[in-house]
């Protein structure tokens, strides 16, 4: 930790610093300029709260020199981490996309989505039973009843399934009906509770950014998943709200290289929510992939304009088989496989 003193600190607030820091058990290195004093407090940073020193006389402000995240960090864990998914790897050469329906509507609707998404080529499937719908009026999601439909649809290609939880009290359920991959919406970015629950169970975890998280606070939310022992969190990046209107959200490209840098878990990309219609999906799913994106997670529904849900943005079953083709040259050219 750096604490940078105010310009006419005095002896005795300098030694009142110095003397919290020796109590802390760390070691001060104190750096005298023509007009600065700087305090460097050198040991381990956890032992000290910057907002004690930021209130002692004489101090200008205080930096942290580590990250507060340390098991997501990739300086805990240089490698690239790759999660497998019943046996399918996240993380590594070949790019997953997890596709499928906004909301789990019907036995057929599922059905014929898993039979599409199968037939594109992709190896997961998405669906939502439970939803986090801004307005309470408008459907919820089917909730248990949704997850049979699932299991029996995608059991059908043997596709390990990826969906959305919302609330605590369901996280039984989940385990009974063994979803693969459990999704934590973007406005559950901070639900520190849910988090902390995902973090006791052995399942992968999808961490969506939450509205308008910065990219420390979504560290941050892994952060609480990873210190309860779940180490198998995939981040997924769904577009940011922005000054912007004229779309749904702002895909943040510049996370994603961002994110592979400061973490070594896995970054996937959901360009459904982000521009919010079908016809942008394909051009930003191809920017995330060139972009070094480890997956995709997009929404298709056999007959978009009967979706239950977010029917603007589903592509068809034959769009996505068509960006899966797409997808493919991409990966190849920054070394990647579909
Ligand atoms: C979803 O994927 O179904 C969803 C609701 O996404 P988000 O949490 O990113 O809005
Ligand atoms: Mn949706």
């Amino acid at each position: 930790m750096i604490i940078v003193m105010q310009h006419h600190a005095s002896d005795a607030e300098i030694s009142a610093v110095v003397d919290e820091i020796r109590k802390a058990g760390l070691q001060e290195h104190v750096s005298r300029g023509s007009e600065l004093v700087i305090i460097g407090a050198i040991g381990d940073e956890d032992r000290i709260n910057p907002g004690h020193f930021e209130i002692m006389a004489g101090v200008e402000r205080v930096t942290r020199v580590t990250k507060q995240y340390k098991i997501v960090s990739r300086d805990s864990h240089p490698q690239g981490s790759v999660i497998k998914v019943r046996g399918i790897p996240i993380g590594g050469e070949q790019i997953q996309v997890i596709s499928g329906p906004c909301s789990i509507e019907t036995q057929d609707q599922m059905n014929i989505s898993a039979d599409a998404v199968a037939a594109a080529g992709c190896r997961m499937m998405r669906g939502g039973a439970f939803k986090p719908r801004t307005s309470p009026y408008a459907f919820q999601g089917l909730g248990i009843e949704g997850l049979e439909y699932f299991q029996q649809a995608a059991g059908r290609h043997n596709l390990p399934i990826v969906t959305e939880l919302m609330d605590v009290r369901m996280l039984d359920t989940f385990m009974e009906y063994d979803v693969d991959v459990i999704q934590i919406g973007a406005r559950n970015m901070q639900n520190f509770d849910l988090l902390k629950e995902v973090g006791r169970v052995n399942k992968p975890i999808i961490l969506k950014r939450g509205l308008s998280a910065t990219v420390n606070e979504w560290l941050m939310a892994a952060e609480y998943i990873a210190a309860g022992g779940n180490h198998n969190i995939i981040f997924c990046e769904r577009g940011i709200r922005t000054f912007e209107t004229a779309y749904r959200n702002v895909l943040d490209v510049t996370a994603i290289p961002v994110l592979k840098r400061e973490t070594h878990l896995p970054v996937i990309v959901d360009p459904s929510h982000a521009g919010g219609k079908a016809w942008m999906v394909p051009a930003l799913a191809q920017a995330a992939v060139a972009a070094g994106a480890d997956g995709l997670l997009v929404e298709m529904h056999p007959n978009p304009c009967d979706a239950w849900c977010d029917a603007d943005q589903a592509l068809t079953p034959d769009e996505l088989k068509a960006l899966m083709v797409t997808l493919g040259a991409i990966a190849n050219a920054v070394g990647r496989t579909i």
